[in-house]
């Protein structure tokens, strides 16, 4: 039996419909990369703190065994790629948006890839508290793979705290170029479904919609015929218009509930809770098989490879690798961008490794070189493709100004950087990278003011501390004299002397 999908068009304001160029990457079946000899293990894949190591240099892991483990409120542990040997933690070119090295953990396969064996798998989740089932989620590394690499169970566990009515599991790959989601749900429905299913029982959810792009048949025939076969009709697929940028997490529960998430707000505040079809897939393969996030799918394509395709391939793997699954590089060969060409990283180096949030590699040729900036003509065309409805050429001009007030005020916090407004812009006007750089001053002067309100508190506490104790010292001191005029004058003389010191010593600390 086969599962109908229902249609629904749904609305959106602006976003823009590009050329999908996905074609060349679904033309084959997802490849399965070897383990290469040496992978390089970023400490710092996921949104939060980095992870911290667990083992030591030389030390001898196991496939799927904690190599580093979360560390602080926001973060995500780490597990070993494959069987071997550690041989450095050490600084290594990332493709991660704070910088170019990040601390690594180098692996040193030893050709085995030899599993480490967590006990009781399949877990029987359905009798698990979902407490204890989230916390389950937490310790397999499962961070958001569509791109956010939000830690997986804190945003679980941040949603189960408001009233829910809706899980969506995000299928919608609307940036061009990238398909392996679109090759996951073709190929691994089932895991996504299972993922589905362990979500809703830790959310206590009766229902989840799978939202799919209408121009992806294969993707949705994957996912029908799986459903079909599991026959759980709280699973229902949405299909959804094929507009960039409708996998945006406030626009897709948009379209799928008719819900619109509130300025500043989160999907839960309408009810919703989103995550990616990867992500659902990679919490299936935790729960069932004991199996931590330790590899994903990426596209690698662009007209800058020679055979575009989908590899599914370990955490730490370099890109050089899987550029020669490919068949390596064209001769015109010369951008590398990790992600899409809309949100994606330019990198310079194909040693960086493969991460959780690499959902494509792109490699482009002849790539041309931006026009010249021109003056802002006011006319508009960036306000009507922006799905957020904002005025970027207002918050252009208070960027540019720095003025923070104005750019909370018109909005800047709520933009999600699609690069829309940028693309339409006669004037060529980079204003997706001037937004992004007016987000970090506004994240660093409101950490600046964050330090400089704790330093005030702890300033006002070691003074109100120092009073009391002074105050203190002042009424023993009293009674110390009211003692000594009983007793003598050497003794007044002794007790000044030690109070002098005493005040001494407190200045000093
Ligand atoms: S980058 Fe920001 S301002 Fe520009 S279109 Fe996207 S959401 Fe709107
Ligand atoms: S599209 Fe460019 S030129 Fe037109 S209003 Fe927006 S920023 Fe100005």
């Amino acid at each position: 039996m086969t599962a109908a999908a229902t249609y629904d068009l749904g609305k959106l304001h602006g976003g823009l419909r590009l050329p999908g160029e996905k074609e060349a990457s679904t033309a084959r079946h997802v490849q399965t990369a070897t383990v290469p000899p040496q992978l390089f293990i970023p400490l710092t894949q996921h949104v939060g703190e980095a992870a911290q190591p667990v083992i030591d240099i030389g030390e001898a892991v196991l496939k799927g065994q904690l190599i580093a483990t979360a560390y602080g409120s926001l973060s995500a542990p780490i597990h070993a790629p494959t069987s071997g040997k550690v041989v450095a933690i050490e600084p290594w070119p990332v493709s991660q948006r704070h910088g170019e090295t990040g601390p690594c953990i180098v692996l040193e396969s030893d050709g085995e890839d030899v599993a480490f064996r967590y006990e009781n798998r399949p877990l029987r989740y359905e009798s698990m508290a979902p407490d204890d089932l989230l916390q389950t989620i937490l310790d397999g590394g499962i961070v958001g793979l569509g791109g956010a690499v939000f830690p997986t169970a804190q945003k679980l566990m941040q949603a189960v705290t408001a009233p829910l009515t809706h899980l969506i599991l995000n299928g919608v790959e609307c940036e061009p170029y990238i398909s392996c989601d679109d090759m996951l749900m073709r190929e691994q429905a089932a895991e996504v479904l299972g993922g589905a299913q362990i979500l809703m029982h830790a959310l206590g959810l009766g229902n989840c919609f799978i939202a799919v792009e209408s121009d992806k048949p294969d993707a949705i025939h994957g996912l029908a015929t799986a459903l079909g076969e599991l026959d759980d009709k709280r699973i229902v697929l949405k299909q959804v218009p094929t507009i960039y940028p409708s996998g945006g997490e406030d626009q897709l529960v948009q379209l799928v509930t008719n819900l619109e998430v509130p300025s500043g707000g989160l999907p839960t505040d309408v009810g919703c809770v989103v995550q990616n079809v990867g992500t659902a897939a990679a919490i299936y393969r935790w729960i069932h098989d004991g199996e931590p996030l330790i590899s994903r799918i990426t596209t690698v394509t662009g007209d800058g490879v020679v055979s575009p395709v989908n590899v599914e391939a370990r955490i730490g793997t370099p890109v050089s690798e899987l550029i020669a699954i490919a068949g390596g590089y064209t001769e015109r060969a010369s951008q590398m961008i990790v992600g899409g060409p809309m949100t994606g990283k330019s990198v310079t180096t194909d040693r960086v490794p493969l991460v959780k949030a690499s959902n494509c590699i792109l490699v482009l040729s002849d790539v041309i070189p931006p026009d010249d900036e021109k003056p802002c003509i006011r006319c508009g065309e960036c306000a009507l493709v922006c799905p957020i409805q904002l005025q970027p050429q207002q918050l252009y001009w208070f960027a540019c100004s720095d003025n923070e007030k104005q750019l909370r005020a018109h909005g800047l916090t709520d933009c999600i950087e699609c690069g829309c407004c940028d693309l339409v812009c006669p004037s060529h006007i980079p204003l997706t990278a001037d937004f992004r750089q007016a987000k970090a001053r506004m994240r660093e002067m409101a950490d600046e003011k964050a330090r400089a309100e704790r330093a005030r508190l702890r300033f006002e506490a070691r003074s109100a501390r120092l009073q009391q104790e002074q105050a203190e010292r002042e009424r023993q001191l009293a009674g110390q004299k009211q003692a000594a005029l009983r007793a003598g004058p050497d003794a007044i003389r002794e007790i000044l002397d030690r109070n002098r010191d005493k005040n001494r010593q407190d200045d000093e600390a």
